[in-house]
């Protein structure tokens, strides 16, 4: 089956070309953009996906050329087209197309992108192991709450990270605290068996899936501490991960080749898999009801 796109009123072939030249998005980065888990037919966290996508324009001073349950038909639409049961959609928003000059155009409606694709679910070694995460310097721009297009330096780091055999990178401040990793927040367990994420501010994106994991924590019963910590803190954690909306809750066992706790699936980052996964896909758990499906 061909994979279907979505491009300002238009359903295109995934591969066609459908993006103009000088579109703001390809040639400043100026654009913002989410990414929503599927899980068995549902959209996880749509509205506060939704809501960040609207404050990341607000921002950025975009006015969007459409309105939000437009945009949930076009969701739908795109998830119909490419049959994606478990999977993740993806949504940009660019200020438009017009002649090449820095400024804000005075006449340009904006582009709007889908795209979806299936993915693999919850990587069964990946969540039993842990994966490595190696820590580099955050160079990135002092507004990290929007979810700007910006992604350089989180590209190169997430470069780094592989480039030294690890999973992922996990970003530090000029102060030496841990801002987030390239692409998800991070989490430590400490051994008093606190549960710390650094406070959302304009340092870190504020992720939706952290947001739902703070909740299921508190569910939990976990003592929960919102404060920055230092990487050397991170490496002498008792459990650590990291959470985004396409890795749900991944376990981090190693940091700059140290091992966190045991070197195991620490007991903390396990009850939150567990909860995140029942929560993201209830169809998962014998008897549960199904959510209602993103194509009803
Ligand atoms: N931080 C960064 C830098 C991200 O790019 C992401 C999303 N990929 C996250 C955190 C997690 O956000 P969410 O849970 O909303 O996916």
């Amino acid at each position: 089956m061909s994979r279907i796109a979505y491009i300002n009123g238009r359903y295109v072939p995934h591969r066609d070309p459908a993006v103009q030249i000088e579109d703001r998005g390809l040639q400043f980065a100026d654009s913002v953009y989410e990414v929503i888990l599927v899980a068995d037919g549902h959209f996880v966290d749509e509205d506060p996906h939704l809501e960040r996508l609207d404050r990341s324009m607000r921002e950025i001073r975009m006015t969007p050329d459409f309105a939000r349950p437009s945009l949930k038909r076009i969701m739908r639409e795109v998830i119909r087209r490419n049959r994606i049961d478990y999977g993740m959609i993806y949504i940009q928003v660019t200020r438009g197309t017009a002649p090449r000059s820095a400024g804000f155009p005075a006449k340009a409606r904006t582009t709007l992108i889908l795209m979806a694709r299936p993915m693999a679910r919850p990587d069964s070694e990946k969540l039993a192991r842990g994966v490595g995460v190696i820590t580099v310097p955050d160079i990135r721009w002092k507004r990290r709450d929007v979810k700007s297009t910006s992604l350089l330096p989180n590209v190169l780091a997430k470069q780094q990270g592989i480039d030294a055999g690890a999973f992922d990178s996990w970003m530090v401040d000029e102060a030496g605290f841990i801002t987030e990793s390239s692409a998800s927040n991070a989490w430590i367990v400490t051994k008093d068996k606190e549960l710390m994420t650094r406070p959302a501010s304009s340092d870190i994106l504020r992720g939706i899936t952290r947001m739902t994991a703070i909740g299921l924590a508190k569910k939990l019963g976990i003592t929960f501490v919102e404060r920055p910590f230092t990487a050397a803190e991170a490496k002498a954690a008792k459990e650590a991960f990291q959470t985004s909306a396409t890795i749900c809750v991944l376990p981090v066992t190693k940091i700059d080749g140290k091992a966190i706790g045991n070197g195991r699936v620490g007991e903390l980052t396990q009850a939150l898999i567990d909860s995140y996964s029942a929560y993201a896909a209830p169809v998962a758990i014998a008897g549960a009801r199904r959510r209602q499906s993103v194509t009803a």
